[in-house]
């Protein structure tokens, strides 16, 4: 075990400014919390978090992550709570603290090699201090190294996997080489010790073929031959990785015998300008293998990653890969993030840094060398606003921050969400509204007769929620426009002494184009047919009956009566095929100069040309079409003309009103009071019509009666 001393010592050898009492009251603290208990090795469980500490004293980090490091495992494993911790070394410490409990109590609850992707991300979402992750990377490094004394196969076997698909892709990320390489090794040799063995044995063949120590021989001569040159360098080389062999076979399907350069090595010089030299050194002595030369210090890897690389046939003809690079180079790509924050790391590291770290973090996965990272890591810009919540069943869904467990359930499955009444966050009832946090587990309650509430849509934030929401709304509509219409048509053929059978609006069917009696009652129910129009669809001979008009007075000096020509194209200016509706705001009516609205999905609208909405299309003239009435044609369905009149409020004005409209042929549809006094009231009266002489017609004899005190059309 790390002393006490060798600890404090270690920290402020690189940073002496450490807080020397924090890390001393710290060690004692967690020694203390964790008193008697042990490691499945049967050391002391102190020596845990006192490793973790250790490791990252070799990342140099400062005063508050080796205490964190030193506490993380006190408040999940002891009786400590976070409170004490807080009260006793500050809320920043606690906080860091609450950090890497969060992660692994996240790391016990699932399968997370199912979803790996998200898990990283839910892990990168969750360290919103990177000190947070730099202790739960090295406390897995421990771990990992300690992996042997876990008894359980099985479960060896799953932090094995979990390491090699979570956390060493974490370590390479954020750049601890180091530590990605070890995790790698470890799990490797627990996940398949076979593979390791055989790659082992044919590094130590190929070992021995080439003689003891290649790699030192070799080195030897690259050194010298850069002593020669006048070039200061630091050399160094080693055999490839077992992990990182074995997984390049399985990726290029090579076998392990065609992979030759199984050797690396590595030039560090002083500036850039050596780095070419060294190159040029390198080349002319040995020949350089085609396509493998790559120069990433002038152009350097979208995370920042610089370096030459190149690989030659070399002394021994063994191909070996070399790497050349400025020792700064060398640092920020060993290090990574934790390099990149050491050198510019201003005076107080207290302001802001936690942020900073972040940023240079986010910048670093934001522009990863290749594609598919790349696509990978331009979601995660967005990650930040995601949260990452749990099913019950440890399915790790993705939301956008803000998302409640309607959101979830409709992210899970559309018949969740619809059958929704309630809701358990982290195993306690909670409101549907409650905004989710990362690591949440959601567990949706679910009943048969549950239905979507129209109050949801002012707390959903998803699409999915959404559209889920309104096609549930529509649909409610569609029913309750399909009971309306139906009792209308029930209605309207009693009125006839009709019975609306099966049979007859199947009869009608046709002639108004509808496909199903489902979707006539739902037009009639939206008003966009008449129940009329059904009857006399239905009933051959009672439309001639019912149009036949008697010639009036006005209508005998006009034109008289006009032919019915079925089919006849009312409105000219028209694309065949086109849906025609009337617009509700002005009723245009067969006379009236008119103009149609085009309307992407719902046909034409036709407006009368002084109709006041039309200018709201005042900036869309393409969507303007030139329409008139055709002469002589018969409109299709009917209008709506509407009068403003005002009566003597007096007994029998109603009924004079109405049967001098019926006398004329018109059809009430619709009647209102706007006001009413103790002499006179105000109505509105919609009147079905043929066109503007029909109700024109209707108004002048309405004039000629003694109860109207004044009639006119309206808009309104
Ligand atoms: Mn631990």
């Amino acid at each position: 075990m790390i002393r006490q001393y060798e600890l404090v010592d270690r920290v402020r050898g690189y940073d002496p400014d450490a807080d020397e009492d924090l890390l001393n009251r710290a060690y004692v603290y967690s020694m203390q919390a964790h008193g008697a208990q042990t490691r499945a090795s049967g050391d002391p469980y102190f020596s845990h978090p006192l490793e973790v500490a250790g490791i990252l004293t070799g990342m140099k980090l400062d005063t508050a992550s080796i205490v964190t490091a030193l506490l993380h495992d006190v408040v999940e494993d002891t009786k400590v709570s976070l409170e004490e911790i807080e009260e006793r070394f500050g809320d920043k410490i606690a906080r860091l603290v609450d950090g890497v409990t969060k992660l692994s109590r996240i790391e016990l609850q699932t399968d997370a090699t199912r979803q790996a992707e998200n898990f990283r991300k839910l892990l990168l979402a969750m360290s919103d201090d990177i000190r947070v992750l730099l202790v739960k990377l090295a406390d897995r490094l421990h771990n990992m190294r300690t992996l042997g004394f876990i008894r359980d196969a099985e479960k060896r076997r799953r932090i094995a996997l979990e390491t090699l698909e979570i956390y060493a892709p974490l370590a390479e990320r954020i750049g601890i080489h180091a530590w990605k390489e070890e995790l790698e090794d470890l799990a490797f040799a627990e996940v398949n010790p076979d593979a390791r063995t055989s790659i082992a044995t044919r590094l130590d063949y190929l070992r021995s073929k080439g003689g003891a120590d290649m790699v030192g021989r070799i080195l030897d001569q690259i050194k010298r031959a850069l002593a020669e040159a006048g070039i200061e360098a630091w050399v160094s080389g080693r055999e490839k990785q077992a992990y990182s062999i074995w997984r390049k076979m399985e990726q290029k399907s090579v076998a392990f015998e065609q992979l030759s350069d199984i050797m690396a090595f590595r030039i560090v010089v002083a500036d850039v300008p050596a780095c070419y030299n060294a190159v040029g050194v390198v080349h002319s002595r040995w020949p350089m293998v085609p396509g493998r030369f790559k120069d990433y210090v002038s152009t350097p890897k979208r995370n920042g990653y610089r370096s030459i690389h190149t690989t030659v046939i070399g002394p021994e003809q063994q191909r070996i890969e070399i790497q050349i690079r400025t020792r700064e180079m060398h640092e920020i790509a060993e290090l990574g993030v934790a390099a990149h924050w050491r050198y510019k790391r201003p005076g107080d590291p207290a302001d802001g840094a936690q942020y900073r770290w972040i940023r240079e973090l986010l910048e670093i996965l934001e522009h990863a060398s290749d594609p598919e990272e790349f696509l990978e890591h331009t979601k995660l810009e967005m990650f930040q606003d995601q949260v990452f919540c749990f099913s019950p069943k440890g399915d790790l869904i993705a939301l956008p921050r803000g998302a409640t467990p309607v959101d979830f359930a409709y992210a899970v499955h559309s018949e969740v969400g619809n059958t929704c009444v309630g809701c358990k966050i982290n195993g306690r009832l909670a409101p549907l509204r409650s905004k989710l946090e990362n690591g949440d587990q959601v567990e949706i309650l679910r009943s048969k007769s549950g239905h979507p509430s129209p109050l949801w849509d002012s707390f959903v934030i998803t699409g999915r929620a959404r559209s889920a929401l309104r096609r549930y709304v529509r649909q409610k509509e569609q029913e309750q426009y399909l009971d309306l219409g139906k009792a209308m048509v029930v209605k309207g053929f009693r009125d006839k002494g009709h019975e609306a059978s099966d049979k007859a609006l199947a009869a009608a069917l046709p002639v108004l184009k509808i496909k199903t009696v489902e979707e006539l009652h739902v037009a009639v129910g939206r008003g966009e047919i008449t129940v009329r129009q059904v009857v006399e669809a239905a009933i051959p001979g009672l439309k001639s009956e019912a149009e036949t008009p008697a010639p009036l007075p006005a209508l005998a000096k006009g034109k008289g009566k006009k032919p019915e020509g079925e089919g006849a194209v009312a409105i000219r200016g028209l694309i065949p095929g086109m849906a025609i509706n009337f617009a509700g705001c002005c009723h245009p009516l067969p006379g009236d100069r008119i103009v149609g609205i085009v309307t992407t999905g719902k046909g034409v609208t036709i407006h009368t040309i002084d109709c006041e909405q039309l200018e709201r299309f005042s900036d869309a003239p393409e969507r303007w079409l030139d329409v008139s009435w055709s002469e002589g044609g018969e409109t299709p369905g009917v209008h709506v003309g509407r009068i403003r009149t005002v009566l003597a409020n007096e007994p029998g004005a109603l009924s004079e009103l109405t049967t001098v409209i019926a006398k004329n042929r018109g059809n009430i549809s619709n009647l209102r009071i706007i006001t009413r006094s103790q002499d006179f009231f105000e109505m509105v009266v919609d009147i079905e019509v043929r066109d503007l002489k029909h109700l024109a017609n209707i108004i002048a004899a309405l004039r000629a009666t003694k109860t109207v005190s004044s009639v006119e059309r309206t808009r309104s």
